[in-house]
């Protein structure tokens, strides 16, 4: 393996938030592609980062201590199941598990918020990708204030304060994976508002695209400034050395691949992952074993 395409992980240095007091989202051009002119600059990058993200995987599962979990919001056909399909096509499945959290059910509605969270948690030495997550309550809940009405919290519970309280919560949540060895990693695909009515119309357009298209989809568009003002605060609050929030510009999704790609190589590397260290015992077995296979 050619750990010179390491240099991959740098791309993502750009675009990572771990602190969040002065973040803010107009200084990220959801159109920006770094230094590519286009994604023939980035081919070769690209195929590297996926071979590069397969061999930390194998490390990751063969140590069987760490995990990692990859958190994935963003606005409707901002590409983020392109982006898990391309991750995915490096990482073999066995090692990896994702969890696409829609409107809650009425069982999920019955419990606390993070309670559907823990179930879907990735095992040692796996990595565990979210389609969406527990972020959707500071977000379309903080959009659509009914659907905080809809979890039936008790009343006396509910104050102004409660997004400070949701925010408090998360980044307790999240120290405490933290400390139980789940690396956190969370990507916003920041997509700008014409590249979304682009990617509306092609859905309508093209007949291969029509599945994608729902009309709720483009009635939330409506809701487009709200949402941005719910990310931006979201990512203000819950941005850590913890759990870092990676906001990638979506507008080109070969880019979107090459800074989630990044970013997940740095995560993975700052792991420090070895493959298990062959006892002495061990060794002794498989002379034997050897021995025996010969014989
Ligand atoms: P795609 O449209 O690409 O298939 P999606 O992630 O948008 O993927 P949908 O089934 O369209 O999937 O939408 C899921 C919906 O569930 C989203 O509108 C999201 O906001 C909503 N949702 C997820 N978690 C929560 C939550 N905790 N509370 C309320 N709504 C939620
Ligand atoms: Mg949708």
């Amino acid at each position: 393996m050619k750990i010179e395409s390491k240099k991959i992980a740098r791309y993502a240095d750009k675009y990572c938030i771990t602190k969040g007091g002065k973040f803010r989202l107009k200084d990220i051009d959801p159109g920006d592609t770094g230094k590519f002119k286009s994604v023939d600059f980035a081919k070769d990058l690209l195929a590297d980062g996926i071979k590069l993200m397969s061999h930390l995987q194998q490390k990751l599962y063969a140590q069987n201590r760490w995990s990692l979990l990859l958190i994935f919001q963003a606005m409707d056909a901002a590409g983020k199941d392109g982006t898990i399909k391309h991750v995915m096509s490096g990482i073999n499945p066995q090692g990896c598990q994702v969890t696409s959290f829609k409107s809650p059910s009425t069982l999920e509605m019955n419990h606390d918020f993070l309670w559907r969270s823990n179930v879907a948690l990735p095992q040692r030495g796996q990595i565990g990708i979210f389609n969406r997550s527990y972020y959707e309550e500071t977000l379309v809940v903080r959009v659509h204030k009914e659907m905080l009405k809809a979890e039936r919290l008790p009343e006396a519970l509910v104050t102004k304060h409660v997004w400070e309280e949701r925010f408090e919560d998360i980044n307790a949540y999240e120290k405490y994976l933290a400390r139980n060895g789940v690396k956190v990693v969370k990507f916003f695909l920041h997509l700008s508002k014409a590249e979304q009515k682009k990617r509306f119309l092609a859905r309508l357009d093209e007949p291969s695209k029509n599945w994608k298209f729902s009309e709720s989809d483009v009635k939330e568009r409506g809701y487009w400034s709200e949402y941005q003002d719910a990310y931006e605060e979201t990512i203000q609050n819950t941005a850590s050395h913890n759990a870092p929030w990676y906001v990638v510009p979506a507008d080109n999704k070969w880019f979107t691949h090459l800074v989630v790609a990044a970013a997940i190589i740095e995560a993975l590397d700052s792991l420090d992952l070895q493959f298990p260290k062959v006892t002495p015992e061990q060794e002794k077995a498989l002379a034997e074993a050897r021995k025996l296979l010969k014989s």
